[in-house]
């Protein structure tokens, strides 16, 4: 059923139109109006799909009325056909500036329903696309991740999320204040930005080309929290255009959270040095440098001695300060090359590359010294022994560790604070 306007301030005219819209009752729902004012008030207040429009009217006349339609947002969609008996070249182009069309008085009664018909379906497939365009502005909302369409020319259309991060109401603020939203693409290593676009390359070309698999993360910053954000940005061309589909999604808790795995994974939590784990990876490595190279490597493994005692004493809180304050001094004293790590209790590591038997045995009885003489917060005075060796023709890493162990044994057992080689 549609709602359509009559307007035309002879009496008789309305009364044919509404006789002739009857005939067609179930289709067709009529209002009438006798003069422009009086339609004015009835668009106010109705939703009509289309106007007939009479043009020769007192007071307002029928392009004046129009002229008002199109100048209020609630009505100026509304198709008006104007109804007149005038034929001069003025009237008919007034008539497709203020309306769609025109019929020229008297009018024939099937023209007139196929030129309502044929505009009704276009007012309806009008309506269709707004629709449609509305469902897909609020696909685009629904998605957490920022979205936006992009051509040559910058920005076609963005989503809410766009918006929020931004903190811009429009398209339009948002070219105020930059270029392009890949201008704030920050500089980081591992990180896409425009410095390492070749010249002449676009960023979308660029992300968008899938012959490799690569993924790409950008830093923009959070200009609400003043804090850079990680995203995953897929960059899509869309067929048949020169735009182009950009997502960013939010990876920055993801990559804090690899990044506090990563420090778990090799770093001692109590001493902040390499862990185990992360020792045996740089061990092999260097062991690989030694079996081609036949580099010197030696290693040396340190004991606290009764350390047990320094617990039972003063308490494990003082324990661990002490192992702190151990490893920062051992830490310090090594060499930048050296790899020094906990490797387990109050036993630590330390691999010397470049380094033959004798020079690691002067270096780790520097350490013994070193030690010896450090004041320890309470606990005032500690020692630790140490066995040192180097690697040898066929030697295995756990040969190394084996001999090591011979020797810090040794240096226990006779006695302690002291370095033993084997
Ligand atoms: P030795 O001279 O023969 O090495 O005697 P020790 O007492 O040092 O050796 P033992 O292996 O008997 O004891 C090591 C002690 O180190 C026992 C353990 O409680 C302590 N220890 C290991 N790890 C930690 C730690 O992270 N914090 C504290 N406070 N103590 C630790
Ligand atoms: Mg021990
Ligand atoms: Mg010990």
């Amino acid at each position: 059923m549609y709602d359509i306007l009559c307007v035309d301030d002879t009496q008789a005219n309305l009364l044919v139109l509404e006789s002739l819209f009857e005939v067609h009752g179930d289709r067709y729902n009529i209002f009438t109006a006798s003069s422009g004012h009086e339609a004015l008030g009835i668009l106010l207040n109705q939703s009509i799909d289309l106007i007939l429009l009479d043009v020769m009217m007192p007071q307002l006349d029928g392009f004046e009325t129009a002229q008002l339609i199109k100048e209020n947002k609630k009505t100026k969609n509304i198709p008006i056909i104007f109804l007149t008996a005038k034929r001069d070249n003025e009237t008919i182009q007034n008539a497709f500036n203020y309306g769609v069309d025109y019929l020229s008085k008297p009018y024939d009664e099937f023209e007139l329903f196929t030129r309502v018909d044929v505009h009704l379906k276009l007012v309806e497939s009008q309506k269709q696309l707004n629709e449609q365009i509305i469902f897909n502005q609020s696909v685009l909302d629904s998605q957490h991740s920022i979205i936006f369409i992009q051509d040559n020319n910058g920005l076609v259309t963005t989503n809410k999320s766009f918006f929020n991060f931004f903190n811009v109401e429009s398209i339009a603020e948002f070219n105020e204040k930059h270029n392009c939203v890949s201008d704030l693409f920050m500089e980081y290593e591992n990180y896409f930005s425009l410095h390492v676009l070749n010249n002449n390359i676009q960023w979308c070309d660029e992300l968008s080309s899938s012959y490799d698999d690569i993924e790409y993360n950008i830093l923009i910053m959070d200009t609400k929290i003043f804090e850079p954000k990680a995203f995953r940005i897929n960059v899509s061309g869309i067929d048949n255009t020169d735009k182009f589909i950009v997502s960013l999604t939010d990876i920055t808790q993801l990559t804090t959270r690899s990044k506090q795995f990563e420090t778990k994974a090799t770093y001692d939590a109590l001493t902040n040095i390499f862990n185990r784990s992360k020792f045996n990876e740089l061990i092999s490595e260097h062991y690989n440098l030694y079996k081609r190279y036949k580099k010197p490597l030696s290693f040396a493994i340190f004991d606290i001695d009764f350390f047990k005692k320094v617990n039972d004493t003063y308490g494990h809180v003082i324990g661990d300060e002490t192992l702190i304050t151990f490893t920062k001094t051992i830490d310090e004293a090594t060499r930048d090359t050296d790899i020094f790590a906990r490797w387990g209790g109050e036993e630590f590591v330390l691999l010397m590359p470049e380094t033959k038997i004798d020079e690691a045995k002067i270096a780790v009885e520097h350490l013994r010294v070193l030690i010896d003489k450090t004041h320890f917060k309470e606990v005032n005075k500690i020692t630790c022994s140490i066995g040192v060796t180097q690697f040898k023709n066929n030697d295995t890493i756990d040969d190394i560790l084996i001999r090591s162990d011979e020797a810090l044994y040794e240096a226990k057992s006779s006695g302690r604070n002291k370095v033993c080689v084997k």
